[in-house]
This record gives C-alpha cells, structure tokens and sequence, in this order.
C-alpha cells in the first residue's frame, strides 16, 4: 500500500531498552525492510543509537554529561552503528549509504536541496539512505535535536508517503499506561490539539532524547505535508510489514487532506525561528480570514534579532502563535517601519525592499 516509507528507530528499540545494541532486533528489522525492499518499496532509515553505541564501545567510561563527551560518544558510535546496518543489510545484498544532517543543512532552500539530491540519488541506486543528526559535529544552535523531528524533515526531503516512528511503546494511549491501568491505545488521530499535546507531554522513553512531545511535533509537521504517520512498538511481530500493507498497527495520524506545497512544508519543517512579530487585530483578520500577506503597517511589536530571509513566527496580541514566514526585512529594519505605510520606507531606512514584510507565499498559517 504504501510505496516510499521512512522508517525511524528509536535508542529504545535498538538498545531494547538495555545499554548495549540488541543485535537480533536490529536483525529482525532488517529482515522486514529487505522483504519490502524486494517488493518495491523505496525505504529510508532514519537511526538513533549513535551515542549509545559509543558508550558501548568504550565500555561506558565514567565521564561528565558535557556537549565535547557527548560529541565524542556520537563520534565513535556513529562508526558502529553504521558498521551493524551495512553488515545486517549486505545478507540481503542491499547496500546502505550514510546521510548525517543537521537542522542547518535543511534550514537554507539550496542546502536543502542539496540534501534532498544526495538523498534521492541513493534512492536512484536502490541504496538505503540511513541517516542520523550530525551529532560529533553539531552544536545544539543548528542541531534538530531529537530523530522524530528529524525524521519528520528526513520525511519531507525524500518525499516519503508513510513515516513510522518505532518505539518501546505500542502508540499513543489515553493516558500514561504506566500509572493508569484504564489507558487504552489511540488506534487513529485526525488533529493534533491542546488536549493531545497535553497527553504526549510527560512520556519520555528510556536512552534516547525524544518522547512521545517530540513523536507528535515530528506527526504534526509530517502530516500537514501530506505524509501518514504511524507511531508503532519496534518489538511487536511484523510491525514494519504490516504497517505498509496498511494494517492497523499502533497510533495513525491521518495526513491533512490539502497538504502544504512544498516550499511552504520546508518553512515549516526546515528552520528554527529566529525572532517574531505581534501583529494587530486588523492584520490578524488580513492574515487568517483574508490570505493576505504581512504588512509592516500590521504589527506593532518585533521580538528578537534576525536577518532578512530569516523565518520569523507571527503572534497576535495574546502570544498565540498564527503563523510562521520568511521576512523581507530584517529586525532593526521592522523595528523602524513597524505601523508605517510603505510609501514612508525609503524615508526612514534610505531604501526599501518593496511594501510586505512577509509575504503569502513565503508563510503558512498554524
Ligand atoms: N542522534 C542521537 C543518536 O544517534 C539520537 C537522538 C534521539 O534519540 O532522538 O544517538
């Protein structure tokens, strides 16, 4: 059913929530994806375990907690992790290739696409993409952070129709199955709201960074491009191919029915905000009524330092976020024509770069 899958493996699932790489799952899930492999289906791995395997190797030396330590384990582990899935996937005569990202390599429009050549010239040669976050190198500024975000924009670059989230949980559940007995699994969801991010907030699963906040970020972004989410147990029976035959396994999100084109999902996927502005009631009404884009007449207050071509989010006067969009002018410049009309540009900054500060096309509504 499904034709282009990425597939993320949590620390929890590779490690089978011990300390150490639990080889017969990694097998284990090899196998499914060779099966699908051999049936067509274009797969892509999105691998946590780095810095987990690092310790491993060096027989978890006692260090402090610091970014250089972490840096290093990543380093090593990297090196294994990598060694485990090229040996796994070569008995079945399927060759991988190393992809390690950052937030910074999606955050630019050619760096993106660079990325997304890279990625779709493996594809070409029936190579399995295995990517990871750049961890050795990566400061926290530039770095996604967390697989499932990074899943979701591995996603939106290789173009995928499903992305499974495998983890130690079965899916998503009413409540936190651990403390409350009458918790019953989420088998579909159809918008992601207060109430559920209520629900995901305090899950966090063993090894790895990510829980069950940062699955629904990662769905959210993912599905508003169109792309159907499933957050599954790595360990149950079967679950990669029964998750692509379309059965119902863990928690569905159901993609939007009109998803973001493309260069609006990579604004929204892609970048980190580097600033925002609070804009009035009558370009609130502009904004989500009327589709138009952001004039500078329309806001009244400028957080943070950007640059132009930054993306920037947009709060109405309660904070709320509305929407998020690449601005024409940078912060200092928005600070001087904040509530002026666009003829008085030129006057106040010597120069313009025409009369919208962030225009449609560059913006998506949240
Ligand atoms: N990139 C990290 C690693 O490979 C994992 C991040 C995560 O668990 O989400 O160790």
């Amino acid at each position: 059913m499904y034709k282009h899958i990425i597939i993320k493996l949590g620390t929890s699932v590779l490690t089978n929530n011990s300390r150490t790489l639990y080889q017969p799952h990694i097998v284990e899930l090899v196998r499914q994806c060779a099966l699908l492999y051999e049936q067509g289906t274009e797969i892509v791995i999105c691998t946590s375990g780095a810095i987990a395997a690092g310790k491993e190797r060096l027989g978890f030396p006692d260090l402090p907690n610091t970014v250089a330590n972490k840096q290093m384990f990543a380093a090593v582990g990297q090196n294994q992790l990598m060694a485990l899935w090229g040996r796994f996937f070569a008995m079945y005569g399927i060759e991988v290739g190393q992809l390690l990202l950052t937030r910074a390599d999606l955050a630019s429009r050619p760096r993106f696409l660079n990325a997304q050549n890279a990625l779709q010239a493996l594809l070409a040669q029936r190579i399995i993409p295995i990517i990871n976050e750049n961890d050795a190198v990566a400061t926290d500024e530039i770095k996604v952070g967390d697989n499932d975000n990074l899943s979701a924009l591995a996603a939106i670059l290789a173009e995928s129709d499903m992305l499974l989230l495998l983890t130690d949980q079965p899916g998503l559940f009413t409540a936190d199955p651990r403390i409350d007995p009458s918790a019953t699994l989420i088998p579909e969801v159809e918008t992601i709201d207060e109430t559920l991010r209520k629900l995901a907030g305090g899950s966090v699963s063993g090894l790895g960074v990510g829980g069950m906040a940062t699955k629904l970020q990662a769905a959210d972004v993912a599905r508003r491009a169109g792309i159907d989410v499933i957050i599954a147990a790595g360990r149950a029976p079967d679950v990669i191919l029964r998750a692509a035959a379309g059965e119902s396994v863990g928690t569905r999100f159901v993609p939007v029915e009109r998803p973001l084109i493309k260069r609006k999902q990579w604004i929204f996927a892609g970048k980190k905000t580097a600033g925002s502005v609070v804009i009035d009631a009558g370009a609130v009404r502009a904004l989500v009524d009327n589709g138009r884009s952001l004039l500078p007449a329309g806001i009244v207050e400028v957080n943070g330092r950007f640059q132009r071509g930054d993306t920037i989010s947009i709060h109405n006067s309660d904070g709320d976020e509305l929407a998020r969009g690449i601005t024409r002018y940078n912060s200092e410049d928005l600070n001087q024509i904040l509530g002026l009309h666009s003829a008085k540009f030129s006057e106040q900054l010597g120069y313009d770069y025409g009369s919208v500060a962030i225009h449609r096309n560059d913006m998506i509504l949240i």
